[in-house]
């Protein structure tokens, strides 16, 4: 019986043990396993090899993502180098976008640096879709991007990127499964920062990959296996309790953004208001740069912090905060002044998060 997204997420876990009929998740600590006999094995020899907490999230992701396999790891970060260390040789051409999680574009700059990898900056997908060519290797980007939520079509892209045996990486973090599958729209391989929406509390750092196809699975578990930043058990414990409400959460983190944009886009201290449609993820310019400063220091119920995703709305200044390690004149290009401010919803009541935001807003005028 072909099952929605949102029951197998309510489901992760639940008749992994047929011994005991544990609802919820068993959480395996050993990292040995006795094996029943020479050349035998239950499956499971060593924890960083495989774990059955972290299985069950794997195949979770696996089977959400629509891929062939799925990968644990320590964070989001790790996923990507992952993906990058595992599918890529030396020398090879990435094409990505500008507008991209700081990290990211840190940890690309940083290999560059070394003489890894080459990296191409876009800024639109025009110019996305030209670069596309047989010497590049991958294809890496996030829709939306982060934190200008400017969307790109992934069909479009993966299309042309495999007319040219390029393999296409997609960073779902910000819409989740629920609201983008990249590999069924044509995307290789889908990264998480499952330290975001999928665990969804602002309590556990994770990072997920799913992807398609035998060869990129294959290489993907030789190279976690071999390099060892897998997800700890307790931690995959987390990651799978906090999927299995994602779906609700997702509904009120939207309902909130919406209610916040309308809001905003009324409030004559702001210019543009930047929403993708989806998610709780918002963007906002304040107008007056002097502002920024008491504008934080007035808010009661968002928590200045960086990171986005959790039940806790947060509020970040992206330019100190989330991408201070992104060139000014780089951010600038795509339209992340000084004046950008990035809301993440949580899930508190709608009313209240306005009113939050009016309050702190009266008190500047
Ligand atoms: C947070 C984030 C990452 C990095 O994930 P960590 O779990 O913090 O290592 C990558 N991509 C996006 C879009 C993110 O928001």
């Amino acid at each position: 019986m072909a099952k929605h997204i949102e029951t197998i997420l309510a489901q992760l876990g639940n008749r992994s043990d047929e011994e005991t009929g544990a609802v919820s998740a068993p959480l395996y600590l050993s990292t040995a396993y006795r094996h029943p006999g020479l050349a035998q094995s239950t499956g499971y020899d060593y924890i960083r090899t495989a774990n059955p907490t972290r299985d069950i999230l794997q195949t979770g992701i696996a089977e959400i993502e629509a891929g062939d396999a799925g990968f644990a790891c320590s964070s989001g970060m790790a996923a990507i180098q992952l993906v990058i260390e595992g599918l890529l040789q030396a020398g090879d051409q990435v094409v990505t976008l500008q507008d991209l999680y700081g990290g990211s574009y840190r940890y690309f700059h940083a290999r560059q640096q070394a003489g890894a990898y080459q990296f191409t900056y876009c800024l639109t997908e025009a110019d996305l879709l030209e670069r596309l060519t047989d010497d590049v290797a991958m294809v890496f980007i996030e829709t939306p991007t982060n934190p200008m939520m400017v969307t790109f079509d992934i069909e479009k892209i993966a299309q042309k990127a495999h007319e040219h045996g390029i393999i296409v990486v997609v960073d779902n973090t910000f819409y989740t499964p629920l609201r983008q599958q990249p590999l069924a729209l044509g995307a290789d391989v889908v990264i998480h920062s499952a330290t975001k929406y999928l665990s969804g509390h602002n309590d556990v750092l994770a990072g997920l990959v799913a992807c398609r196809g035998e060869k990129i699975a294959e290489d993907l578990t030789f190279q976690l296996n071999t390099t060892g930043a897998t997800l700890a058990p307790f931690d995959c414990w987390l990651v799978i309790r906090g999927m299995k409400t994602l779906s609700l959460r997702l509904k009120q983190h939207e309902q909130n953004a919406r209610a916040i944009v309308d809001y905003l886009k009324g409030q004559d201290q702001v210019g543009q208001v930047y929403y993708a449609g989806h998610s709780g993820m918002v963007s906002f310019e304040l107008k007056d740069l002097s502002k920024i400063e008491p504008f934080l220091a007035n808010l009661k119920i968002f928590s200045f912090a960086e990171s986005l995703g959790g039940v806790e709305s947060l509020i970040t200044y992206p330019k100190t905060q989330t991408h201070a390690d992104i060139p000014q004149d780089l951010r600038e290009a795509y339209g992340l002044t000084d004046h950008i401010l990035r809301i993440s919803t949580g899930i508190e009541h709608t009313d209240d998060l306005v009113a939050d935001l009016a309050q702190a807003f009266d008190q500047l005028a």
